[in-house]
């Protein structure tokens, strides 16, 4: 038996929206040898709201698409379907030149192996000042910036420490400090502390921290690492292209914070049941949906035994091959007018 129960759950709702994707999909063409296609859903129907100024962590298994999904909130992948919006930018329909400008503009990358890129004969400072000459800044107002940059992530005593005379943390520093360098508004980061040890992750993390206190800068960090729910305010899990759940701090009334994760609905109202629970619960291909003064009571049907059987009753919820509920959208309204949410922390 699976009991949903309606909690107080401090989810970040303070602040309005920066990221809104709905139903986002992308699909790529593989073109394979004799000039056949097959097609890669990368993103299947994705609903994610991103709150400004909140740092999000996503996880997922390799191939769940979680670089799809930074890929296409940094403008260097088109939508196939769905909708994309950061700001009032709608970036499904932007033109090309507004898509640039985009990129340029509003968005910093942080990728795990974001140094390849620099370059290790020239100083920190140097490095930071190619980019800014790239973008039209030169000469002093290159190097003031510059030096705010390195001032930004604790590095002006470096400043003429050519790059391979850094270590990996602070190599990744002044990737950081360059992701900066137009004031974005959103900062991406694709697994940013994969190549480092666990010490030096934990000072890249405490620093991304501080910069999204110190400039309210909204972040989306993917990660393999589950422990990242210590790092930022919240996580999501993506599987198969879609979101699966979300793990939020909750504050404790004696003052302390624990995380729960909780199950996300998507705009269907449809609701993935963690694999685990329907193993526990032996529950195979339908359940039962009952409301109780609680909550949403899911449970396995009486004297339902095998998977294959076909039940009679009409409240029984049929779940599709991946064992989504779609709960009934009276009972789902009051929960998802925030996307979200239905609590895991199931009572038995
Ligand atoms: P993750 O970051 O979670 O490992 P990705 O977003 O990289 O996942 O990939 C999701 C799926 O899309 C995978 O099956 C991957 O092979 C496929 N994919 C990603 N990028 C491309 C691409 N440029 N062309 C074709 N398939 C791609």
């Amino acid at each position: 038996m699976l009991r949903f129960a309606q909690h107080d759950i401090a989810v970040n709702i303070m602040n309005e929206p920066l990221i809104v994707c709905e139903n986002l999909v992308k699909i790529y063409s593989l073109h394979q040898e004799g000039g056949t296609s097959v097609e890669v859903q990368a993103l299947q129907g994705l609903d994610i709201t991103v709150n400004e100024g909140e740092m999000l962590g996503v996880v997922g298994a390799s191939g769940s698409g979680k670089s799809t999904l930074l890929n296409v909130l940094g403008g260097l992948d088109r939508p196939t379907g769905g909708r994309a919006f950061v700001g009032k930018r709608n970036l499904g329909t932007l033109t090309e030149s507004a898509l640039d400008e985009y990129r340029l503009t509003e968005v910093g990358f942080v990728w795990q192996h974001g140094t390849r890129n620099l370059i290790p004969y020239l100083t920190a400072v140097e490095n930071i000042e190619l980019p800014l000459t790239l973008s039209g800044q030169v000469g002093k107002m290159a190097r003031e910036r510059a030096m705010e940059l390195l001032d930004l992530v604790g590095l002006r005593d470096r400043m003429d420490h050519r790059l391979e005379e850094l270590s990996g943390g602070e190599q990744q520093r002044i990737a950081i400090s360059i992701a900066l360098a137009n004031k974005p508004s959103l900062l991406l980061a694709d697994e940013p502390t994969g190549e480092l040890d666990t010490v030096t992750a934990q000072t890249i993390y405490d620093l991304l921290r501080d910069l999204n206190k110190r400039l309210g800068l909204t972040m989306v960090i993917v990660s393999h690492d589950p422990g990242i729910a210590r790092h930022v305010d919240r996580v999501v899990a993506v599987r198969d292209g879609k979101l699966a759940s979300e793990t939020v701090r909750v504050q404790k009334s004696d003052g302390g914070e624990h995380h729960v994760e909780l199950a996300v609905l998507d705009s269907a109202g449809r609701l993935q049941l963690p694999r685990e629970y329907l193993e526990e619960f032996n529950i195979k291909r339908r359940v039962l949906i009952e409301t109780t003064t609680e909550g949403i009571l899911i449970r396995k049907p009486e004297g339902e035994a095998h998977s294959g059987e076909q039940g009679s009753s009409s409240d029984e919820q049929v779940s599709d091959e991946e064992e989504a509920v779609q709960v009934p959208s009276k009972l789902s309204q009051a929960w998802t007018s925030a996307m979200s949410i239905v609590r895991k922390g199931l009572k038995r």
